[in-house]
């Protein structure tokens, strides 16, 4: 017998026929004696159908008293459907009990609709669990210290899911979804992709944060720090398939670097259309100009990723940086009213149109010259690269959005990404 969290996703939970098959899947593995916990997400659509009423209702305004409401009205897609799931488990003949993030409860600070979970007190599952029930409990939610309702972030269900596995001590921590495992990249884009077997804990945190959507980043980051062991697969599979199977199937997260993964040299590719660039152009060539320019961005609470400075000409200097695009106007209007007159720069200008694409390998450790292949390949498509920025496991690039997914096909190709695995051990 063991103790599992299964997560759910939003196409998983998509309509009431799923969620009647979700229950049969989940009361498969109770009659197999395993006590279990089920942290589902709102039904697909949901979270921005809410989202979008607000907008109807009135524009966004920016800001604490808003954004708490924001998250009083997203949290409730989650809870419909802990309600259902619990009502279609017992119709299966299995007790069950569900719970909103405030009743378990999970605490997170108060940074509305981006909520870090701080704790989760473990009591209350415990005493459903020993009291032989299967206990469901909202994705996505939390409360904060004041018991204001909190939510994670888009795509918070997964970290729910681990933060709940790694508090009760679970001895793995299931995430179904829509498709059958993590792949050498969104298959969605690249029909080619393939679905890795395992993948390195290193890499998934990675690939997350380069911008693949399969996991969120702080689900991983929780899976590290508490060695949560944790598995990617499919919901769609008939629910009826022999434990053991579905038990084995999809992407294992592993803690070891295995021998397979020491031979490829990159084992995905991630790519990100949410920044924009920021250019602040003419600034003088001195010291402490980095340090005012992101100064102000950060004190506008604007988080900052590629970064270049341009070789100064004439005692002046380009500094280019990119920023959420969500954030790209306020960037702009902090630089022009605070930044751009306290330096005598000559302009500032901003580009949405760009996209990241990464690359991700620990075999980049062990092997050199990726970078030029990856650049190489790049120019002979034509693509100009506009910033790079490398870490030992991984480099990005910043080019035209317009050619994200010619980048995408030729580097997956490029580094082989799109043989069978077993080709791959055997090279
Ligand atoms: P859920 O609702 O189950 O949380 P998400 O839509 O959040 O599902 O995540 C699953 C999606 O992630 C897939 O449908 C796929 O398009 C996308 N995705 C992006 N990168 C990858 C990748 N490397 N491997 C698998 N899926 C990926
Ligand atoms: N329902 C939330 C969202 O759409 C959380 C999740 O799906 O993980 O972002
Ligand atoms: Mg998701």
């Amino acid at each position: 017998m063991a103790l599992i969290v299964h997560k759910y996703g939003g196409t998983s939970m998509g309509s009431t026929e799923r969620i009647r098959n979700v229950a049969k899947r989940v009361a498969k593995w109770v009659r197999a004696g395993h006590q279990m916990v089920v942290v589902p997400s709102a039904m697909s659509g949901e979270t921005n159908r809410l989202l979008g009423l607000a907008k109807e209702v009135a524009p966004e305004k920016p800001g604490p008293a808003y954004y708490r409401e924001l998250d009083q009205l997203a949290a409730t897609g989650e809870q419909v459907s802990v309600g259902l799931l619990a009502i279609a488990l017992q119709a299966e003949g299995i007790d069950a009990v569900s719970y909103c993030g405030w009743q378990v409860p999970i605490r997170t600070n108060s940074a509305f609709t981006k909520a870090r979970i701080e704790s989760i007190d473990d009591q209350r599952i415990r005493a459903d669990l020993a009291a032989g029930k299967v206990v469901i409990i909202t994705g996505f939610q939390g409360v904060d210290a004041h018991g204001n309702v909190t939510t994670l972030g888009r795509g918070g269900s997964d970290t729910s899911a681990v933060a709940v596995a790694a508090a009760i001590k679970a001895d793995e921590c299931l995430i179904y979804t829509d498709v059958d495992g993590v792949y050498t990249t969104d298959p969605r884009v690249v029909p080619e992709a393939r679905r890795l077997q395992r993948i390195s804990f290193e890499e998934m945190l990675e690939m997350a944060s380069m911008g693949s959507k399969v996991l969120q980043i702080r689900s991983v980051e929780f899976a590290g720090k508490y060695r949560v062991p944790m598995r990617v697969l499919s919901s769609f599979t008939p629910w009826d398939i022999p434990i053991e199977e579905e038990a084995h199937s999809g992407t294992l997260i592993t803690f070891e670097e295995g021998q397979s993964m020491e031979q490829a040299v990159v084992s995905g590719i991630a790519f990100n259309r949410d920044e924009a660039k920021v250019s602040v152009l003419g600034v003088p060539d001195k010291p402490g100009i980095a340090a005012q320019i992101l100064g102000a961005v950060a004190d506008a609470n604007i988080d900052v990723d590629v970064i270049i400075q341009n070789v100064g000409k004439d005692g002046r200097t380009d500094f280019s940086f990119t920023v959420h695009r969500n954030d790209l106007a306020r960037a702009l209007d902090v630089l022009r009213t605070q930044v751009v007159p306290a330096l005598g720069a000559s302009d500032v200008v901003g580009d949405a149109r760009i996209c990241k694409v990464s690359v991700v390998g620990i075999g980049m450790r062990s092997h050199v010259g990726v970078a030029s292949r990856m650049f190489r390949c790049l120019a002979a498509e034509g693509i100009n690269i506009q910033m790079i920025s490398t870490s030992e496991i991984k480099i990005s690039v910043v080019i035209d959005e317009k050619y994200m997914e010619l980048a995408v096909r030729a580097l997956h190709r490029e580094f082989d990404l799109d043989q069978p695995e077993d080709t791959l051990q055997g090279a």
